[in-house]
């Protein structure tokens, strides 16, 4: 059976491990270094970034991780997740702290608004047939995808990109009962469920 880390510091981390255990995968719950070993892929939840780059610093995980998806191991942010590997980000707010990188694009954090205009949108995601309800909460804009692919787009604006094994999405695809995207995500990285 595959493993798949889920970044466990803070935030939505529990509904991914639901979704990904609904398609037939293991998770781990990552916080420190050490539990990248042996995964097969790992799943950054939304949640609030600047909480996250602050405990990662704490346990030195985030140069630790940065190698490991430099060596390929498939990864897939979300939201705040997105917002961790954007190699470029629109102001410093998160300057003096690392953050993984690893997808050649410019984000611009809360770009959609307050938590009170979240929002919930039909995307049409390449790959999938039929259309995928994304949930957008005080969500990261995409306001240069860079070299990245883009598999979905909000208004004209990407909302969901992949740079090899690297997947970013500013909404929250682990919210509701549809698991198609995760699913996209590992058959297209090659884990196996
Ligand atoms: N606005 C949050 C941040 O900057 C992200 C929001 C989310 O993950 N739902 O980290």
């Amino acid at each position: 059976m595959v493993t798949v880390g889920v970044l466990g510091l803070q935030g939505a981390f529990r509904e991914h491990v639901t979704v990904l255990r609904s398609l037939g995968a293991d998770t781990r719950r990552v916080t420190r270094p050490e539990h990248l070993d042996g995964i097969d892929g790992i799943v950054l939840p939304g949640g609030e970034s600047s909480a996250m780059v602050r405990l990662a610093a704490a346990v030195g995980l985030f140069p630790e991780l940065s190698a490991r998806i430099c060596g390929g191991l498939p990864t897939f942010g979300t939201c705040a997740g997105l917002i961790l590997l954007a190699d470029r980000l629109t102001d410093d707010t998160l300057s003096g702290y690392d953050r993984p990188g690893g997808l050649d694009i410019t984000v611009a954090r809360n770009a959609y608004g307050s938590q009170r205009e979240s929002f919930v949108a039909p995307l049409q995601v390449h790959g999938l047939d039929r259309e995928f309800m994304g949930t957008f909460i005080r969500a990261p804009q995409i306001v240069d995808p860079g070299s990245a692919e883009v598999l979905a787009t909000h208004a004209g604006v990407p909302v969901l990109v992949r740079s090899g094994s690297v997947w970013g999405g500013s909404f929250h695809p682990e919210l509701g009962p549809d698991s198609r995207i995760h699913q996209l995500f590992l058959e297209h990285v090659g884990v196996p469920v």
